[in-house]
């Protein structure tokens, strides 16, 4: 198949949809993969490093999209994008159709097929291709409190890990999923004070089994949550409802409670955050003060580190993309369904129920 890797072109986008390692698979494996120039420029990957793993670059997206049949990308296709899709096209991505509406009009009107990343599910349940993006998250989120617990960042001057003799900060963090456990390696790592609390009694007794003595757990009823607070010099937001807006689960009266410096890092902000008082913020201007509390609520942070966010997401990626290029896109959605479970659009129609019914689009 002939495999085509445009630039991204959102705003402060610097991922890139295939590596060169990932290019140098497909080769392998007896496809021709286009490249545009300077598509990786911004996590430094050359165009020679494209050519080096076999790919043929070429001078702009309309000369990539014409020159494929499969694109691979990172972020949903922008308006100038789709107009270059035809019904050949077998689209790769991340997507997240159930808020975009003209996206997905965009998307049924070229006819393309459309495999969204964030919906391929895996045997063992769970998004293999979210979940690259939440590891990440959880990490970057205890990096991240650390830095802003700094005096000079308006912190309350903390160092997480403390030294002998001085207590290390408190950290809570609120969910053990995917980003919590990773916060909490993190935090660890650093010998913060970590307690994790979830409401899934099974989880906490991984988290207990995985952890040990290293952190405490704790069920997350109310109670829990506002003595956490109160008591936290960093509180992580990691919670996940699918499919549904992240329950409020720190109030405006909670936060009231707590010390002035204290920071919280909302991760939970791309589903509407799970702080009262989070709104969405951007790398330019990621943090705002709440009651004396700094508040980090960037909703795409994985971005930040661009080049580990890449590679993450290509080694989730590949295994799929390789599969569909092998095979081609129906036979490849036949042989596995949880492959098949990412389509969101094919044939003009949306073919993702979830994401018909939140557009009030024909299924
Ligand atoms: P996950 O499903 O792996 O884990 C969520 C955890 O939250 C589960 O263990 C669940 O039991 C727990 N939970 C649900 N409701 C709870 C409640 N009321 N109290 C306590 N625990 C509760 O999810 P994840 O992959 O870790 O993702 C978490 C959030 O981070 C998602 O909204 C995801 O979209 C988001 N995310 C954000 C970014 C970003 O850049 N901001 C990046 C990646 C992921």
């Amino acid at each position: 198949m002939r495999v085509g890797v445009p630039k991204e072109i959102k705003n402060h986008e610097y991922r890139v949809g295939l590596t060169p390692p990932s290019v140098s698979e497909l080769v392998a494996a007896g496809h021709d993969v286009v490249v545009e120039t300077g598509a990786g420029a911004g996590i430094d990957f050359s165009d020679q490093d494209y050519r080096d793993a076999g790919a043929a670059i070429l001078p702009d997206a309309p000369a990539v999209f014409a020159g494929a049949d499969m694109i691979v990308k990172v972020k949903e296709p922008q308006a100038s994008e789709i107009a270059l899709l035809e019904p050949r096209h077998l689209l790769f991505t991340y997507l997240h159709l159930a808020a975009d509406k003209p996206q997905a009009e965009g998307l049924m009107k070229s006819g393309a097929t459309c495999i969204a990343y964030e919906t391929v599910t895996q045997a063992t349940g769970g998004l293999p291709l979210l979940k690259p993006m939440s590891e990440v998250a959880g990490r970057m989120s205890v990096q991240v409190g650390a830095h802003y617990l700094e005096k000079e960042q308006g912190g309350r001057g903390i160092l997480l890990g403390g030294v002998p003799g001085v207590a290390p900060a408190k950290v809570a963090i609120l969910g053990g999923g995917v980003s919590g456990i990773n916060a909490a390696q993190m935090a660890v790592g650093m010998r913060a004070d970590v307690t994790v609390y979830d409401l899934n009694m099974s989880r906490l007794a991984e988290l207990d089994m995985f952890f040990s003595s290293q952190i405490k757990t704790a069920y997350a009823s109310r109670a829990a949550i506002a003595s956490a607070v109160k008591n936290a010099h960093l509180v992580i937001g990691a919670v996940l409802v699918p499919g549904a807006a992240a329950p409020k689960l720190v109030t405006r009266d909670m936060l009231k409670t707590m010390k002035r410096g204290s920071v919280m890092v909302d991760i939970a902000i791309d589903q509407g955050g799970c702080f009262e008082t989070s709104h969405a913020t951007t790398h330019e201007d990621p943090v705002f003060e709440v009651d004396g509390v700094i508040h980090y609520c960037v909703a795409n942070m994985p971005g930040a580190v661009a080049r580990t966010s890449t590679f993450a997401l290509n080694n989730a990626t590949l295994p799929f993309a390789l599969k569909l290029a092998n095979m081609g896109a129906e036979a490849a959605m036949k042989a596995d369904p949880h492959l098949a479970n990412g389509l969101n659009v094919y044939g003009g129609k949306i073919t993702f129920k979830a994401v018909a019914d939140d557009l009030g689009l024909e299924y």
